[in-house]
């Protein structure tokens, strides 16, 4: 059975087609399936139209977070409640064109433990977006050594995977990153970003950006290095500098170079202050982490036969 996971925040408007979607496509191509619906916190009654859903066909099932988790702590209660041998991870939006898990399944059949869905338009964003996109993933290719250009969240995964995902010990995650980390046979099915089916996104630009600050933090300690990197370069500054201020001290014209006291203490405070942030965003990390408070908490379910 395929386990198709479906996050879903305020997307009243979305779950019946993307339901009736989905289980036409996989009914279509004859294979046996189960969609979890993860009601995300939603204050816009998601989660009577997911009942709604689950009363009328008995292979949706439906959990609700006490609270607004966010999309990484919805798609882990998903994965942590799914039965399939293998687990689909989709938008609940149709951005993610349920068309293509047919031939995301038949990929996996054929021995990909990871089938990524990968964006072959990245659909409407403004240049700024893009930009700043494409230095994300230019980051997380280059420090984390994991290469997510044009990946999505849009993926299907083996009940190996989901199993490891399940069980890590880490609170932040980033599913698409940590999907692709732990290896395995890796298969790439292509589509193109559709536009939202009906409703809003929810992300906003600073939305964005700390959750790619927080990604990359979870995936490397390299920035933490950018500290020994300045301090190396305030060593050069000092070595030069403190040779020619001796040098004018003992030929007895050491009056002047306010300008380069000024300049200099410019220097090493925005150099302290970016170090101390750099440390200060892992030590919250770390602080998050050591807290060990659970990525989601489910509220009800309905249509789900195991036990939690
Ligand atoms: N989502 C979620 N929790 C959140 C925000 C989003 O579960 O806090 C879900 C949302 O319902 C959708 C998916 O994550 O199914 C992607 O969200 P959205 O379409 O807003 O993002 P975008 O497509 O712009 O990346
Ligand atoms: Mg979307």
């Amino acid at each position: 059975m395929l386990s198709v996971v479906i996050p879903a925040f305020n997307e009243k408007e979305n779950i019946l087609a993307v339901v009736s979607e989905t289980a036409d496509v996989l009914q279509g191509a004859g294979i046996a399936f189960e969609i979890l619906l993860v009601d995300d916190g939603s204050q816009d009654g998601t989660f009577e139209a997911i009942e709604a859903a689950a009363g009328a066909d008995a292979r949706v099932v439906g959990l609700r977070l006490s609270r607004n988790f966010g999309k990484e702590g919805a798609i882990m209660a998903g994965l942590a409640n799914a039965a399939g041998v293998a687990c689909a991870v989709m938008d609940a939006d149709l951005q993610h064109p349920p068309a293509l898990l047919p031939a995301m399944y038949k990929l996996w059949q054929e021995g990909a433990m990871v089938v990524q869905g990968v964006k072959s338009s990245r659909g409407a964003e403004s240049r700024i977006q893009r930009a700043l996109a494409n230095l994300f993933y230019g980051m997380m290719s280059r420090f984390a050594k994991v290469d997510l250009r044009a990946a999505s969240d849009y993926m299907l995964i083996d009940r190996k995977v989901v199993d490891i995902l399940a069980g890590l010990p880490e609170k932040t995650r980033f599913f698409r990153g940590l999907s692709v980390y732990y290896g395995f046979s890796q298969a790439k099915v292509e589509y193109a970003v559709k536009p939202r089916q009906a409703g809003k996104t929810t992300w906003s630009l600073t939305g964005l950006i700390s959750y790619a600050l927080g990604s990359i933090s979870s995936f490397t300690a390299l920035p933490l290095q950018i500290t020994t990197f300045l301090g190396l370069v305030m060593l050069a500054v000092f070595v030069a500098l403190g040779a020619q201020t001796l040098f004018n001290y003992f030929t007895g014209n050491a009056v002047e170079g306010f300008t380069t006291v000024i300049l200099l203490l410019l220097f090493i405070a925005s150099a302290i202050s970016i170090s101390l942030g750099i440390i200060g965003h892992y030590l919250a990390k770390i602080y998050e982490e050591v807290k060990g408070r659970p990525v989601y908490v489910v509220e009800k379910t309905v249509g789900l036969k195991r036990n939690m």
